[in-house]
């Protein structure tokens, strides 16, 4: 998209319109997280509940730089050639996991294809230094494809994250002007792959931003094909356009119809759902209560 068609955003409906909240929590996660030099997905991808998470004392650590070799349509994360990874990043996330006294940690990372692994080894350091640090807590990892690689998928499992997330971000039919380098189909086989590796012992969770120009049945298809990929865990969200530079909005998807969303995936056969024009991948993702030990 060119400068001169660039058009302004359109104004945001009243469920979306933010009340900031003034909390001295806010500026404490926030200097914690400047002394360990880390980076969130929360600043990163200028999500919209930036403000509640941190005022409540948590955030989604970014591992692997905070610069992506991809250049999604929607995301807000820079894209330029990255730095080396840092070999002690891991134990850094693991001292902020524990003096937030996180219950429920949500690692991401940027995609890393100039990594021969993708970063899923950091991955794999990440989780095991965290769990060293902070007995007891549920970890989720948030993932990119690796290109659908199983040697990369088994290194991140083998430490043993609680969920496995991996977005599918949008329906088939808008992917690849969403997505530019990913893939519907691989995404789905990135998820089968994670649960045929390890069964029950991993929850797997995906993700879809609606108000992208998707239709309601190609939701539902959606929906439907990561049911057939044994997809546990749902989150559906509203899209926001984080600058102008980025795809538009195309609909602001009412309240109503994310609760009616919610209706259908639960009788799919989602474990959990979550689903609101303000859910994001991590948002409130400390409200699933997992069976799994350990
Ligand atoms: S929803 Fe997730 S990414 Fe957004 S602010 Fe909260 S923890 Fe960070």
């Amino acid at each position: 998209m060119t400068t001169t068609e660039l058009k302004p955003r359109p104004r945001l409906p009243e469920w979306l319109r933010l009340k900031l909240p003034t909390s001295s929590a806010f500026t404490q996660t926030r200097s914690l997280l400047d002394e360990l030099r880390l980076h969130t997905v929360c600043e990163s991808a200028k999500c919209p509940n930036h403000w509640e998470c941190w005022s409540k004392g948590t955030a989604t650590f970014m591992i692997a730089g905070d610069r992506c070799t991809r250049a999604c349509g929607f995301c807000a994360v820079s894209t330029a050639k990255p730095l080396a990874l840092e070999v002690d990043e891991p134990a850094r996330v693991a001292e902020a996991t524990r003096r937030m006294k996180l219950k429920h940690v949500v690692i991401t990372a940027v995609a890393r294809d100039d990594l021969k692994d993708g970063g899923a080894e950091h991955f794999r350091q990440t989780i095991e230094k965290v769990r060293e640090l902070n007995p007891g807590i549920v970890i989720e990892v948030l993932v990119p494809d690796f290109l659908d690689n199983d040697a990369c998928i088994e290194i991140v499992l083998n430490a043993n994250p609680h969920i496995y997330n991996h977005n599918l971000e949008t329906v088939r039919r808008l992917t690849p002007e969403v997505r530019h380098r990913a893939t519907y189909d691989r995404s789905l086989s990135v998820l089968k792959k994670a649960k045929a590796m390890r069964g029950d012992k991993v929850h797997t969770k995906s993700g879809i931003m609606l108000g992208l120009g998707e239709r309601e049945e190609e939701v539902l298809q959606a929906m439907r094909d990561l049911r057939s990929s044994n997809c546990d865990i749902l989150t559906l969200g509203q899209y926001l356009q984080p600058s102008l530079k980025h795809l538009p909005v195309m609909e602001f998807v009412t309240p109503e119809k994310f609760t009616e969303y919610k209706i259908r995936a639960e009788e799919m056969g989602f474990v959990h759902v979550a689903s609101g024009p303000m859910v994001r991948s991590s948002y409130h993702a400390d409200e699933f209560s997992l069976p799994v030990a350990g």
